[in-house]
């Protein structure tokens, strides 16, 4: 439900998140907090040094396969390496998902503690994602877009935690490989998905100018001759690969491309591996369309009563027997009641404390007083992205901030400003505080933290994280959040819709061979959208896979969770599965289930 769209490049997809966020987040997993640990259990075993050692391992030798990794993490020891994704690279990474499988399977589960047994699942799991990838999916030989070295090129050059002059020196160095990094790519692509070509061209042209700016840096640290010339050499040499690459890319031909839907089974396939719910595809995605009609239920009736406030009655009579119509034009009157752009960054600075204030008076979970939220106006680097999107530290930069990024309007014309205002309304604005921040994604974040384990940091789970947000929505409003108001469910329910259509989407363009105008109709008509929301999501459903599921399945998850302990009060409840850190939710299922 993150309205910032950054796609994530990487080589060949080795983490969880890396394939599973593309498109989607900023938020990167925060780790182990430094003070209080939150010991799944009660007795917390013995520390087991053989199996931490085993972890540590797998994590060194995971990043050195894909210092991307490494980086996301909040890991700088790589940042000098790039590695060339060429038949080497694949045999490396089919050795390590060898030689893991064996130790993992070599680890009795009984004899570790409930949370290292949900750490040996996930880094199962997380070679079988990677088996997948590389032997089932194979999207390193038909998505181009999988290579582009610039992101992270950027991302190093802005981190001002590390002083500018061993970043830019860690950067020359990464730069040599980048021409055999693109000869590698090239020779990988065989009839590639035709819009991931597009995608590939825009984002590596995009991309390229951070070579120029890690010039002009390396220029500021007063470097000698020398190592100027070199850099600058380099410098080059990556630029004119990139060039290469997109006019390699520019001439394939339409008929050596290929469609970008994933098969059903490939889709299944994916979906198991990636959600982690314990539901298959199928079954969501019949959730999904009867939690529409519920939807629409429970819309039209409040667009009824609403009706007669917003609407003259001339117009209610003429659209009173189409459902759709109304619920539309009532959305839109209340969608009017919105800020001024320029009000935009301190009404969401303002919500912050007040949705802190509702959870605790309400008892719903327990806030950490020692680490409050920055919100922060947008970095520079995060450039004109409108809306807002948490980003917090990797678990090897615990000490940093976690920051709440919000963005500018003042780039957008008038028009385009007045259209995106109406979506982040009055009432879709606390929703949006709700999800990213508290008690949503923030909140979530700052529990994780407290989970001592470095694996469920690195490898969270997207449909957890997510599904924990659309969770955090319905359960302030249920909790009396907004006091009711007729609007404020109103425009909740529509929000809600926009993830149960995700998911009726994606299934449906990848298992059910949905075409453009069918998806349309679904957005525009279906689920209130505007035509450029509409388009947009259109064009991130042709690009991405299952990650558009994550929101839905993971909502659900979390209220099935909840109806097996109607015990539990709200406060244990939530507390109790945050407790578990960012892990599948099956997993927290299932360690609940066995009273940890
Ligand atoms: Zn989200
Ligand atoms: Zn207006």
């Amino acid at each position: 439900m993150r309205i910032f769209f950054t796609a994530l490049a990487n080589l060949l997809i080795f983490t969880a998140l890396a394939a599973l966020l593309i498109g989607t987040s900023l938020v990167t997993f925060a780790g182990n907090g430094p003070a209080k640990t939150h010991t799944i259990g009660k007795k917390a075993k013995p520390q087991n040094t053989e199996w931490d050692a085993y972890v540590a391992k797998y994590l060194e030798d995971a990043f050195k396969l894909n210092p991307d990794m490494a980086l996301g993490a909040g890991n700088h020891a790589y940042d000098s390496v790039l590695v060339v994704p060429d038949i080497s690279y694949r045999k490396n990474l089919d050795i390590f998902l060898a030689e893991n499988r064996s130790r993992l399977a070599s680890f009795a589960p009984i004899k570790l503690s409930a949370t290292e047994r949900i750490d040996r699942t996930i880094l199962l799991k997380d070679l079988d994602q990677n088996e997948f990838n590389l032997k089932e999916l194979k999207s390193w030989m038909w998505n181009p877009a999988d290579y582009n070295v610039c992101g992270s090129f950027s991302e190093i050059l802005a981190n001002g935690r590390i002083a500018k002059k061993s970043r830019v020196q860690a950067l020359v160095a990464r730069m040599a490989k980048v021409p055999a990094y693109y000869s590698a790519a090239a020779i990988n692509i065989n009839m590639p998905s035709a819009v991931h070509v597009k995608l590939a061209i825009a984002q590596n042209k995009g991309g390229m100018v951070v070579f120029d700016e890690i010039i002009d840096s390396l220029k500021a640290t007063k470097p000698a001759p020398a190592q100027l010339a070199k850099a600058t050499a380099r410098a080059t040499a990556a630029k004119a690969s990139i060039l290469k690459y997109i006019k390699y890319l520019e001439a394939i031909p339409a008929d050596k491309t290929k469609d970008f839907r994933l098969d059903s089974a490939l889709y299944y396939h994916k979906f198991d591996l990636y959600i982690q719910t314990g539901q298959t595809a199928g079954q969501v995605y019949k959730a999904a369309l009867a939690r529409k009609t519920l939807l629409h239920g429970k819309m039209y009736k409040l667009a009824a009563e609403l009706a007669p406030k917003y609407l003259p009655e001339t117009e209610r009579t003429k659209i009173a027997a189409d459902t759709l119509a109304l619920i539309k034009a009532v959305i839109d009157k209340i969608s009017q009641d919105h800020c001024k752009p320029e009000e935009f960054q301190d009404k969401i600075k303002a919500q912050i404390p007040e949705l802190a204030a509702f959870v605790d008076k309400n008892n719903l979970l327990y806030q950490d007083p020692s680490k409050p939220l920055v919100v922060r106006k947008e970095p520079a680097y995060m450039a004109g992205v409108a809306g807002a999107s948490i980003s917090s530290p990797g678990p090897f930069e615990k000490e940093a901030n976690t920051y709440y990024n919000v963005g500018s309007l003042a780039a957008m014309a008038p028009a385009e400003q007045e259209s995106f205002l109406r979506e982040y309304n009055t009432y879709t604005l606390q929703i949006l505080n709700i999800h990213e921040a508290i008690p949503g994604h923030y909140t979530q974040l700052v529990y994780a933290n407290r989970s001592p384990s470095l694996v469920k940091s690195i490898f969270g789970n997207g449909a957890m994280i997510e599904g924990w947000a659309v969770y955090a929505e319905q359960m302030m409003l249920e909790n009396g959040y907004g006091n009711n108001s007729q609007e404020l469910w109103l425009m909740y329910y529509k929000w809600n819709l926009r993830t149960v259509c995700n998911t009726i989407l994606d299934y449906s363009i990848h298992v059910k061979n949905l075409q453009e105008q069918q998806a349309l109709d679904l957005l525009l008509r279906q689920a209130f959208q505007t035509e450029a929301e509409a388009k947009g999501k259109w064009k991130r459903a042709t690009l991405s896979s299952v990650q558009l599921c994550s929101y839905f399945s993971g909502f659900q998850g979390f209220l099935r969770l909840r109806q097996q302990y109607p015990a539990l009060g709200v406060k244990a409840f939530n507390e109790k599965v945050l407790s578990y850190g960012s892990a599948p939710l099956a997993q927290i299922e299932l360690a609940m289930k066995e009273g940890n």
